[in-house]
């Protein structure tokens, strides 16, 4: 078995939540079981690890379980990009759209500097939404995101090809249909 086919062996679908008619795609089963935890990081570590990043960003909430531990990893610094409300120190924040309203997302904005080479890293690409205002945030304080990374994309939902399509490199593991 492939890692990425191992790795997605560990994910489990739990249908109609958070509301019904949704699939939602449960990464905990890959959190809980170290050997599978090990590849997935492991995964990331060699994608990564001659790019030499500045930092790795992570996006609330599930970005910072596996961008903390690739940070540490790589030996460089890691950057949560939070919902709004919850970082103490000076933000600039970026909004998007959901399904249903509208969602803000804020960084420090001494978290990088002008010239940082910066890795942007979730769980998983729906819309693309969230990866792309986190983008913007790293942009406006002069970091370039070198790449986006994801363990999941959902490719019926277009974000990643949006994501690709607007010029933001882009990696993920695999994919739901
Ligand atoms: P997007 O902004 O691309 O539409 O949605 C992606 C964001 O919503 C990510 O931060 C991700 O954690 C969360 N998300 C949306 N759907 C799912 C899902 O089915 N499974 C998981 N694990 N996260 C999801």
């Amino acid at each position: 078995m492939s890692p990425e086919q191992y790795i997605k062996a560990h994910i489990r679908t739990v249908s109609d939540w958070p509301e019904p008619g949704v699939q939602f795609r449960d990464i905990t089963p890959l959190l809980s079981n170290p050997r599978v935890f090990r590849v997935l990081i492991d995964q990331f570590v060699h994608r990564y690890f001659d790019v030499r990043p500045s930092a790795i960003a992570g996006l609330d909430a599930r970005g910072f379980i596996i961008g903390s531990v690739l940070a540490y990893e790589l030996n460089v610094g890691f950057v949560p990009i939070r919902k709004k409300g919850k970082l103490p120190f000076t933000t600039v924040e970026e909004s998007y759209e959901l399904e249903y309203g509208s969602a803000t997302v804020e960084i420090h904005t001494d978290a990088v500097k002008p010239g940082d080479r910066v890795v942007l890293i979730d769980d998983l690409i729906a819309t693309g939404g969230t990866m792309m205002a986190g983008r913007k945030l790293l942009e406006r304080l002069g970091a370039e995101v070198i790449e986006g990374a994801a363990i999941v994309d959902l490719p019926e939902l277009h974000g990643s090809q949006r994501l690709r399509d607007s010029g933001l490199p882009l990696f993920t593991m695999v994919s739901f249909e």
